[in-house]
């Protein structure tokens, strides 16, 4: 597997530089240890992102200067922390340092949301003045684990779940309407109910104590329903910017049959649905999938159907029975595509791939396989999702060799 390290300083300056916010030191980050990169100025972490990028992929393509964020600070919409007590018995919650299990206090969190920040420091007052017992993952005792919040600036709108080991919750309702007293903006609150023994945060029942149970968020012009286990993208500035950059590399024109593979609520395909003339998204996860229905719906989109289904296989049966897509999104998770859907997309041979990643080294291990099979990468362009994080996402273009 080719080796992706952002870690060396590269003595060449960015080619585009970002107007940032300065530097600043995160009060927590000896303690934390989230943020790999937190005391390097912002255009710094850039520039080394792009050098890294450019060797890993030199056997390519030349990516385009990377997309910063102008701001590159709270710009986490959802948070989640945990909670426990301390030495001396009080109760604390934040985040879990890097390869531990010990909980971290970092309610000032600077890449996380302001709002969602205020709203943790007043659940951690409540639940102390509830006399709410923290979780303690030694003993497996205890009632509040976590608390997951996300909020949308594109609607203002925000969602807390309190996950909790069992769901019986007496002051339930005087502490939501506490919280709501507090923060008005708060448009739902869920109770997720994890008794497991494990280190998953979310379990698989809930119930809504107040409002619809879900928010929604506006991307690329459609409206996008986000439950507390939906899965969404964190930063929504900038994936704004990486769905645009994969519709632009689509080239879509009104007529093209689109699959949009690892699809998850549809927000890619969906976003793309007005400028094609179908959309086929494929998911493995149902839940993600059901998601992907609501919101064809909520945006009144009619050229668009989901299914779940491992990608892999669906694009071979595809093959095999002829069935022809101008363009195939593929936005797999950190492991690439499988052998079995690289095999089954050569077949399929669409006239565009619109490559999403979040892991260079896989990307670059597909590109390999891509481009000795007739394909071509003609544009890169890396988005950096998660700032002070060595973590970066990369578009990538490929065409159909046209030697073949
Ligand atoms: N395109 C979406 C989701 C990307 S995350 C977005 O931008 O939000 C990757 C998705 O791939 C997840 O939803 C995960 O459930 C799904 N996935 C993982 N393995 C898969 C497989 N073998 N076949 C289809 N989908 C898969």
């Amino acid at each position: 597997m080719p080796h992706f390290s952002i870690r060396r300083p590269h003595p060449s300056s960015p080619s585009r530089p970002c107007r940032s916010a300065p530097a600043s030191i995160c009060p927590n980050d000896s303690l934390c240890g989230g943020c790999r990169f937190i005391s390097e100025p912002y255009p710094i972490q850039l520039c080394r992102k792009q050098n890294a990028i450019s060797s890993l992929l030199a056997p390519f393509a030349v990516p385009d200067p990377i997309f910063g964020m102008d701001h590159p600070f709270h710009y986490r919409n959802k948070i989640e922390k945990a909670f426990g007590t301390d030495k001396s018995g009080r109760l604390i919650c934040g985040n879990y340092r890097a390869g531990s299990r010990d909980i971290v206090p970092n309610a000032d969190c600077i890449i996380e949301d302001e709002a969602a920040s205020a709203i943790l420091a007043d659940i951690a007052n409540l639940a102390d003045r509830f006399r709410l017992q923290p979780y303690n993952e030694k003993t497996g005792r205890g009632f509040l684990r976590h608390v997951l919040i996300r909020c949308f600036a594109s609607t203002g709108e925000i969602l807390v779940a309190l996950v909790v080991t069992s769901p019986i919750f007496k002051a339930g309702k005087h502490f939501v309407a506490d919280l709501l007293a507090r923060h008005p903006q708060i448009r739902t609150v869920v109770l997720n109910i994890n008794s497991r023994r494990t280190s998953m945060v979310l379990g698989d029942e809930e119930r809504v104590l107040y409002g619809p149970g879900f928010i929604q968020d506006i991307l690329c012009g459609c409206r996008f329903r986000v439950s507390a286990r939906s899965f969404y993208q964190v930063n929504s500035l900038q994936t704004e910017k990486l769905y645009q950059t994969a519709i632009r590399f689509a080239g879509l024109s009104g007529s093209e049959r689109v699959l949009d593979a690892y699809c998850g609520a549809g927000t890619i395909g969906l976003a793309a649905a007005r400028s094609a003339r179908s959309v086929l998204g494929v998911e493995l996860n149902p839940a993600a999938v059901r998601d992907a229905i609501v919101n064809a719906d909520l945006n009144g989109i009619r050229n668009a159907r989901f299914i779940a289904a491992d990608a892999g296989r669906f694009m071979l049966e595809a093959a095999t029975d002829h069935r022809h897509f101008d363009v195939v999104f593929l936005d797999p998770p950190r492991s690439g595509c499988s052998d079995l859907c690289r095999r089954a997309l050569i077949r399929l041979r669409p006239w565009r791939i619109v490559y999403v990643s979040c892991c260079p080294e896989t990307l670059a291990r597909d590109l390999a396989d891509f481009c000795r099979n007739g394909y071509t990468a003609t544009a890169v362009q890396p988005v950096d999702m998660f700032p002070h994080t060595e973590h970066l996402e990369t578009i990538v273009l490929l065409k159909p060799d046209s030697r073949r």
